[in-house]
């Protein structure tokens, strides 16, 4: 989402708070893609300190993700806010196009002309806040190891839903049922 600071950015203290809606492209996510049908809304106040501008932005919304347990798609709400910081003109040759302001310890991007572009921030924090092991809910059932049916809508049909395979004991099982040699 860019936004327009041609009526800050030419003075040292001015400041501006607007209502943000940003769009976005679905996201690489944990060898899964988040998508996002609706936009996130919220708000950004931009301040002008002089050699930058300094973005504190708040947004909600959702994520579509898969359950780590069902595979089933749902939602995830989202809640994200940031500090960021623009300055005007371009990364020196060999620099990164986002870097870290040393003593505010803030991110800093760079901008041209009169807007900036809060869609590349908002997305890195989004990915920062998604949960590392998404779940439809917290107690979701999952499948069925043995069948693959979705726990979730009710007892499979085959009747080994509960061979839930720990690993730790699947090696347990395995001695066991080792022919007994010694004797
Ligand atoms: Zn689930
Ligand atoms: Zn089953």
């Amino acid at each position: 989402m860019r936004i327009d600071v041609s009526d800050i950015k030419e003075e040292t203290g001015l400041h501006k708070r607007i209502d943000l809606s940003v769009s976005l492209q679905p996201i690489e996510f944990g060898g899964q893609e988040a998508r996002f049908d609706r936009p996130f809304t919220g708000t950004a106040e931009i301040w002008n300190l002089g050699d930058r501008l300094l973005v504190q932005a708040a947004l909600t919304g959702e994520a579509e993700l898969s359950c780590g347990r069902c595979l089933g798609r749902y939602r995830e709400p989202v809640e994200v806010s940031f500090d960021e910081e623009f300055v005007e003109g371009e990364p020196g040759e060999g620099e990164p196009a986002v870097q870290e302001d040393e003593d505010s310890g803030r991110t800093v991007s760079f901008y041209t002309g009169d807007e900036i572009d809060l869609t590349d921030p908002l997305r890195d924090n989004i990915l920062l806040a998604l949960p590392m092991k998404p779940l439809c809910s917290e107690d979701c059932q999952g499948l069925c190891p043995n069948c693959g049916a979705d726990l979730n809508e009710g007892p499979c049909g085959c009747g080994r839903s509960d061979e839930r395979v720990d690993p730790r004991l699947a090696v347990l099982k395995d001695l066991l049922r080792k022919p007994d040699s010694q004797s």
